[in-house]
């Protein structure tokens, strides 16, 4: 039985961030440990409200108040198998999740101050880890039946462990150097250290799951081979098509990039130097791609952009400016616009945000201004209004408003526009839809014997529901290989988050 009264005892608290001058000169993470005192007071917040809109708010349908209650009570191997029975990687969700579950907490009504859910969960994590080293749970029988994933974000791999764990044979392609997706070299590493993916992968390994690194899926192997040799395909291949701003004048200049080149060069440094001094970031011809002693401008205001705010000041820039085209949005929930339990559109500061640079909301660029060389000096401005008409959006610069700011290195963070168009795609058979996605059917299959999860199925989205869809792809493609039983399906290939409208 839950402690009802445990809200009113305890405020919410998080555990301090490192000290901003501390974390910028390394790459660690942001958060220490918790500390048991304080994640098992924080989890006595919580009061079994009977109705757990945090499940609803969760697309994993995380047992939160069970996990919770087993925390504040010390029953740490319980907490550990009740958050597994429903999540793959609590390990990287409790660290990057952005958690609905929090904005659909009870105690959060009426602007007060939602259980630290995702704290608990990553502490539950952690624990796992310190307590059996995330023991293998390979399967007892082999089912004869072979499966591979393309892609190894956090949707194929938690497919290929549901799968590998029900006695299917599995492969995971992957066409970069390393196993992890976008948590292996998009997420920088103060927000996740690779330890966490290594660990897992040492646990898929010994469970069976096999990797081939290096193998572009339509490229070096065609899909017709691989339906030669496996009996079901997942594509996973997640939406890594970023949105570009051609139309602007002076894009072609040097030192104009997509943000993603930038937070893939600095993690390959950080990657190859270990816990040392990290190099310059190039890209792969060697053309410097890196902040130090630079003016940096972000354009964008995501995920994406806040990564690369914390990469900039790691490589030592000179200043930075993160632009945003739409105004700086409110610091508490609007109920009447995004009413509890719903996500709310709230000002979002990220740890990067602390670490310095300046916000300019409400803008959009002009020009990328040629400093007479091909090199690009500033960005023009001007301040401007969005509206949505007929759903499509409409810019309107206001007239005067325009300024430059310096700039030496840009970073286009707006976004991505689906799963890449590549040669994997003809060859089976499927398409990009409107937004740039792979449909499927309510089983998942985008066609005959081929299934789709993650950011390629649903656009670019969440971790959360990255292994929300590649558990409820595992479990379709259980059953059409006929396997036993069924395995968990949080989500169906038609679920969305919950909203008002
Ligand atoms: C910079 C950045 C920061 C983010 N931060 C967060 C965050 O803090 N919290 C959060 O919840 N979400 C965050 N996200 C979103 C999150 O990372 C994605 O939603 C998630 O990784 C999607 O998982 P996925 O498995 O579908 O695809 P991905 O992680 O994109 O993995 C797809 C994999 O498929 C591989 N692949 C593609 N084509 C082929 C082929 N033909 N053959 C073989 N392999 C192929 C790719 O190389 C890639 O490794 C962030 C995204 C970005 C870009
Ligand atoms: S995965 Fe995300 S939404 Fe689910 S419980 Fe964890 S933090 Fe909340």
């Amino acid at each position: 039985m839950p402690d009802p009264n445990g809200f009113l005892r305890y405020d919410r608290r998080l555990p301090a961030r490192r000290p901003v001058p501390v974390r910028i000169s390394d790459w660690r993470e942001v958060y220490p440990p918790a500390g048991e005192e304080l994640i098992r007071e924080q989890a006595t917040r919580c009061m079994d409200c009977g109705i757990p809109f945090c499940h609803d708010g969760c697309p994993l349908g995380n047992r939160i108040p069970d996990w919770n209650d087993l925390v504040r009570t010390g029953n740490w191997d319980a907490a550990v198998d009740s958050l597994h029975a429903t999540n793959n990687f609590p390990e990287f969700t409790g660290r990057l999740c952005p958690a609905p579950c929090e904005a659909a907490c009870v105690l959060g009504l009426g602007g007060q101050q939602p259980v630290t859910i995702k704290q608990v969960e990553v502490e539950i994590a952690d624990a796992a880890v310190a307590r059996d080293g995330l023991r293998p749970r390979p399967a007892s029988v082999s089912t004869g039946r072979s499966v591979a994933v393309v892609g190894s974000g956090p949707a194929g791999l938690a497919a290929a462990q549901q799968l590998a764990r029900a006695g299917h044979t599995v492969t995971v392609y992957e066409r970069d150097d390393a196993i992890g997706g976008l948590l292996r070299y998009g997420i920088p590493d103060f927000k996740l250290e690779k330890q966490y993916i290594d660990k897992r992968l040492a646990q898929l390994t010994a469970e069976g799951v096999r990797f081939r690194t290096g193998v572009e899926v339509g490229v070096d192997v065609t899909a017709e081979q691989l339906r030669a040799e496996h009996d079901a395909v997942l594509l996973a291949c997640g939406a890594l098509q970023g949105r570009d701003t051609p139309e602007t004048p002076g894009r072609a200049l040097r030192g104009v990039h997509q943000a993603m080149a930038h937070l893939v060069a600095a993690n390959r440094v950080v990657a190859a130097a270990g816990d040392g001094k990290p190099a310059l970031a190039t890209l792969p011809d060697g053309t410097p791609i890196d902040a130090a002693g630079k003016h940096v401008v972000i354009i964008g205001g995501g995920d994406t952009a806040a990564d690369c705010l914390g990469v900039a000041h790691r490589q030592g820039a000179a200043g930075v400016h993160q632009l945003d085209l739409y105004p700086e949005p409110p610091a508490e929930r609007d109920a009447a616009r995004d009413p509890w339990p719903t996500w709310p559109w709230v000002l979002r500061n990220y740890p990067a945000h602390e670490e310095g640079g300046e916000r300019v909301f409400a803008v959009a660029v002009q020009e990328f201004v040629d400093d007479g060389t091909g090199q690009v000096r500033a960005v023009r401005i001007a301040e401007v209004t969005v509206e949505k008409v007929d759903g499509r959006r409409i810019v309107t610069a206001l007239p005067g408003s325009e300024r430059e700011i310096p700039a030496d290195l840009v970073l286009l963070a707006i976004g991505f526009e689906g799963t890449e168009e590549q040669p994997l795609l003809a060859q089976f058979g499927v398409t990009r839809n409107g937004r740039g996605a792979i449909d499927s059917g309510p089983d998942w299959q985008a066609t005959d014997g081929v299934f789709v999860a993650g950011d390629m199925h649903r656009g670019a989205s969440l971790i959360v529901w990255a292994i929300a869809e590649g558990r409820a792809a595992a479990a379709a493609i259980h059953t059409y290989l006929g396997g036993v039983g069924d395995l968990p399906a949080p989500v169906d290939p038609a679920r969305q988050p919950l909203a008002a409208r």
